[in-house]
């Protein structure tokens, strides 16, 4: 019987299937591309199953002179182009001697792509569609995708120790589609969490990054914090002496992962903020560095962990400084008062404070002052020009005027920021970097013991 199902797709990646099915191949779309159309979520990527062999797919298309990828060739998947769009075509992956891969007919195209399915993770993953023959959708993926569910395609735990990735995507799937496991998968998930470990950190990585960034990950990182705790290790910090205290944690964690912003950086600072906290400084990086995350992410989530742990109240000052501090970058404190915020809950000190840095941020944005070297109203040019030699010590200076600018020390202004670059008055301190860290924090003690302290060069 024949599904009239229609789904939209891709004309550039329809191209594709029609000139393998010119050669008397078949061909279906499967995948991530058939499920987030049944959702009506858009299609990021278009994945084809074939029967045609790899080598095949690559003569097709290079014969049209279009540009073949081959990195996935020993799974039997070439990257075709077509306009800028990469249309993954995989030969059927079929576990029997069932298929010889060339039978034109209907019932045999759909018992191949049907034994291709089989092998998919998950029931919602493991529908094929054709635009002829509509859907071929074995396993009741369809059913599964309008109930919300996420079920493995045979025993989860089988398919989980087969291929352990499948726990993280399962738990990346909830996130994204604001999905449930079903209960056998979902018993899955937890038990065999450990198998995580065999997993290559960077394909971990990836799935925790994709659930961190879904809308609200928050209850799903909560219930699957033991798969969390095998990618992170201390995430859960457990305390025997303190019972209790874990549940609290990974309530106020998850509730700060919801409410910060959906980008990687912050929301890896929320997810780590606690156990930052209770493990003492580095667990984080640690953390990161593990799951071999890019060093501008770790950088990020950690700078906004350290800026969090400078306890002190808000003024326009520290906020300043802490741009200077992240190359004049008031994105930073936008992330770090967003995150401040995020971990807080309506009403608390946290929260408050939050808020307060908001107020100042906004009033700090409407004027921000100077913040990096190209702020200012000189450059290295005009010190050399005014006598000063070439070298080091320009950029030097420059660092030294702008820190000097930032406390009102001196108007960002050409005349004033040449004399006082002459005077001989200047802070001397090689890296910028370091002088507004150092500072900032001085000012923070001080801040600390007495209010509207005015710090000078
Ligand atoms: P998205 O592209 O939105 O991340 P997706 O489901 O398309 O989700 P892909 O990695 O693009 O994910 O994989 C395409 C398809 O390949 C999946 O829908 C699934 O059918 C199959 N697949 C991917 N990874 C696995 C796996 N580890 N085990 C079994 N099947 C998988
Ligand atoms: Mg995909």
């Amino acid at each position: 019987m024949k599904d009239t199902t229609h789904i939209p797709v891709d004309p550039r990646a329809l191209a594709v299937l029609r000139a393998i099915e010119a050669e008397g191949e078949s061909a279906w779309f499967v995948g991530g591309c058939v499920r987030d159309a049944l959702i009506g979520r858009p299609a990021h990527d278009f994945d084809i199953a074939t029967s045609a062999r790899w080598q095949r797919v690559r003569a097709i298309f290079q014969a049209q002179g279009r540009h073949v990828i081959e990195a996935g060739a020993k799974h039997g998947s070439v990257g075709v182009v077509v306009d800028g769009l990469v249309v993954e075509t995989t030969t059927y992956r079929v576990e029997s001697s069932y298929s010889d891969g060339r039978r034109p007919d209907d019932v045999a195209f759909v018992d191949e792509v049907s034994l291709d399915l089989a092998r998919r993770d998950f029931c919602m993953n493991a529908i094929a569609y054709h635009p002829e023959r509509g859907l071929c959708d074995p396993f009741g993926g369809r059913s599964d995708i309008e109930a919300g569910v996420v079920r493995a395609v045979g025993d989860a735990r089988a398919r989980f120790e087969e291929d352990p990735l499948r726990i993280l995507r399962a738990v990346r799937f909830c996130a994204q589609l604001g999905f449930v496991a079903a209960e056998g998968t979902r018993d899955a998930i937890l038990e065999s969490a450990g198998d995580i470990r065999r997993i290559a950190k960077e394909r971990v990585l990836s799935e925790l990054e994709k659930t961190l960034v879904a809308p609200a990950p928050g209850t799903v990182i909560a219930q699957y914090a033991p798969v969390i705790d095998e990618v992170i290790p201390d995430f859960l910090h457990e305390d025997a002496s303190r019972v209790g205290e874990q549940d609290a944690s990974l309530e106020r964690t998850a509730r700060a992962v919801d409410a910060a912003p959906a980008q990687a950086g912050i929301r890896f600072a929320a997810l780590l903020a606690d156990m930052e906290k209770t493990c003492g400084n580095g667990a984080a990086r640690n953390a990161l560095r593990t799951l071999k995350a890019p060093r501008k992410l770790i950088d990020r989530a950690c700078a906004l962990l350290d800026a969090l742990d400078e306890k002190a109240s808000a003024c326009p000052l520290r906020i300043r400084l802490l741009a200077a501090a992240h190359g004049g970058d008031l994105g930073f404190v936008r992330e770090l008062v967003a995150l401040q915020r995020a971990l807080g809950s309506a009403g608390d000190a946290a929260n408050e404070e939050g808020v307060r840095m908001q107020g100042v941020l906004d009033e700090v944005e409407r004027d921000p002052g100077p913040l990096k070297r190209s702020d200012l109203a000189i450059g290295g040019g005009d010190l050399i020009k005014a006598g000063m030699a070439p070298g080091p010590g320009v950029a030097s200076t420059l660092d030294a005027l702008l820190f000097v600018a930032i406390q009102g020390g001196v108007d960002n202004e050409r005349t004033a920021l040449l004399e006082c670059a002459m005077s001989g008055n200047l802070p001397r301190e090689p890296a910028a970097e370091n002088l507004f860290k150092k500072v900032l924090k001085r000012e923070l003690t001080n801040q600390a013991k007495h209010r509207n302290i005015q710090i000078r060069a």
